[in-house]
């Protein structure tokens, strides 16, 4: 079977969830037996997010072969549950950058390059690799920002070119849009959507399906109407509603006949969907009993997103604990002392310190684990928050008070976290960390084993810094464990905590791996000992109480 290929377009304003509809459709088409890709291609300028702010741009999520990407990558992966690669995020920047150096080396031949073919054809090849790289039957393609904006032109071409080059039997363009409603008048308006299609029509591309994005039902009426204006068969107008968790969209636009018709408009011939596995995990979230909280400790907790993976990988714990989790945000700046810790920590279940760049906040990171280590809280520390584990420990137990990270303190004396020998020099910010898949041993009879359920493992990384090896044997002697190491025993991976249930701090990006139906165990094991945590505070909390009536 030749591969297929789907567009998912956005109109009228951008934030719709698009990726969601994506998303869902791919692990709802996973459903009927095919093998899904997905890809995002983004129309900003940058080479690849990994030097745009978290606060403006959220989290970056990390693939496997280390490719930096857009964190709705993140969502095609927990919904699909299928890796993606280099070809799964593709920028503006990105394809001026390979066709400029192709240019360069003279692979036009003389040719004077231009948008239509050399732009054009550059975002093809990625559409195309990443069919031929997963061996897909079908590709989901959804392309950044709204119909109309003029950076995303090339793109929306591109996309063009590919119905012309594949047939439009093996191509779907589904167009999402907002509907808008208007509470005066009481009626949800089609106008917008009517004007975002006719604008994806001057582009040459006909919209085959339209995805309507609504808090509630439109109505029959409007979506005829939007039928008719826009062109497109009345079954093809699909609603997709506001739903309590993302997690049920794909039970949603399934019931709504989304799968059914693109795969009538693909020509392809599928067994039902079997939606068992998806119809458990919602009935897991519905029947939740317990709650706990846990305090995320960052310096972006303005932006949400800019922790995506890591709140989506708590939640997943929580489907598996029977648990509500809910999120504390602290901002880190505000933690001056361990009075203003407990003040703002003393009644949560966890903490969870993540990772992050530059020296603002770390302060306050550090005074967070070392309440959560003077409390007994469980913490869990990611890529940044190990190392600021390490720092802390180095501090209060080695008694270093100048324990610090090259990263913020070059010249400092004790600089427990440091870049390796063969790492020194000047390093640009883009693209130079140590990035992707990366094996790691894990220590026999640790915690980090007792999760994990075995010594071998792999995960993903994202940073520069590593645990410096000067002060392994002194942090050793006094206590702190080593749970993780690099199979050839260099690069620290993970620490721990030897007399908690979980107090471990990881190098790696264990977020990036968590998926809805499946947690990570780290994070399963962080909310298991939350809420076992949990019952002793309430225990203690109570005797204590009966004493002193
Ligand atoms: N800034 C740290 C480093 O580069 C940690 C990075 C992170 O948390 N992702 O090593």
């Amino acid at each position: 079977m030749s591969t297929k290929y789907i567009f998912v377009t956005g109109g009228v304003v951008s934030g719709l969830g698009k990726g969601i509809t994506a998303a869902s459709l791919g692990r709802l088409l996973k459903t009927r037996g095919l093998k899904v890709a997905s890809q995002k291609l983004d129309p900003y300028i940058n080479v690849d997010p990994g030097t745009m702010s978290p606060l403006q741009h959220g989290e970056v999520f990390v693939t496997d072969d280390g490719t930096e990407t857009d964190l709705d990558l993140g969502h095609y992966e927990r919904f699909i549950d299928e890796n993606l690669n280099k070809y799964s995020n593709l920028t503006t920047g990105k394809v001026y950058w390979n066709v400029l150096h192709k240019e360069r080396q003279g692979a036009y031949l003389g040719q004077t390059v231009q948008i239509i073919p050399h732009i054009t054809n550059e975002i093809k090849s990625y559409i195309y690799n990443l069919a031929k790289s997963t061996e897909a039957d079908v590709v989901i393609t959804e392309i950044g920002g709204t119909t109309g904006d003029i950076e995303s032109q090339p793109f929306l071409e591109a996309i063009r070119q590919v119905g012309l080059e594949q047939g439009l039997e093996n191509c779907c363009y589904i167009h999402v849009v907002l509907v808008p409603y208007i509470s005066g008048s009481d009626e949800y308006k089609s106008k917008p959507a009517q004007h975002s299609c006719k604008e994806l029509q001057g582009m040459g591309i006909i919209p085959n399906v339209i995805v309507l994005r609504a808090d509630g039902s439109v109505g029959a009426d409007i979506k005829r109407k939007i039928s008719m204006f826009c062109n497109v068969r009345p079954d093809c107008v699909i609603e997709n509603l506001t739903m309590p968790s993302l997690y049920e969209c794909p039970l949603m636009l399934d019931a709504a006949g989304l799968t059914n018709v693109v795969v009538r408009q693909l020509h392809l011939e599928t067994p039902p969907s079997d939606l068992t596995e998806w119809k458990e995990l919602i009935s897991r979230i519905a029947t939740r009993s317990k709650n706990c909280t846990i305090a995320l400790v960052g310096k972006y907790v303005k932006l949400h997103d800019a922790y995506l993976s890591v709140m989506e990988s708590l939640y997943h714990a929580g489907f598996e604990n029977e648990s509500k989790v809910d999120i504390r945000w602290v901002d880190s700046e505000n933690l001056q002392d361990q009075q203003r810790c407990s003040e703002e920590l003393a009644d949560v279940d966890g903490i969870i310190i993540p990772g992050g760049f530059g020296d603002r906040g770390i302060e306050g990171m550090i005074q967070a684990a070392r309440y959560a280590r003077e409390n007994r809280i469980p913490c869990f520390g990611i890529c940044l928050g190990m190392q600021i584990m390490v720092m802390e420990f180095a501090r209060d137990v080695l008694g270093y008070a100048d324990a610090n990270s090259s990263e913020f303190t070059p010249d400092g004396q004790h600089n427990v976290i440091a870049l390796m020998p063969d790492q020194q020099g000047n390093i640009p910010k883009g693209g130079t960390m140590r990035l992707g898949k990366y094996p790691c041993t894990i220590t026999p009879s640790t915690h980090m084993a007792a999760c994990y359920g075995k010594t071998e493992i792999d995960e993903r990384h994202r940073h520069r810094y590593e645990f410096n090896n000067d002060f392994r044997e002194e942090m050793q002697q006094k206590g702190l464990v080593i749970a993780g190491t690099s199979p050839d025993g260099r690069l620290v991976e993970a620490v721990e905590l030897p007399d908690r249930e979980f107090h471990i701090g990881v190098q790696f990006h264990p977020e990036f791996k968590s998926r809805p139906n499946h947690a990570h165990p780290l994070f399963k094991g962080f909310i298991a000992a939350a809420l076992n945590y949990q019952c002793e505070r309430l225990h203690h909390e109570h005797t204590t109480m009966h004493e002193s009536i």
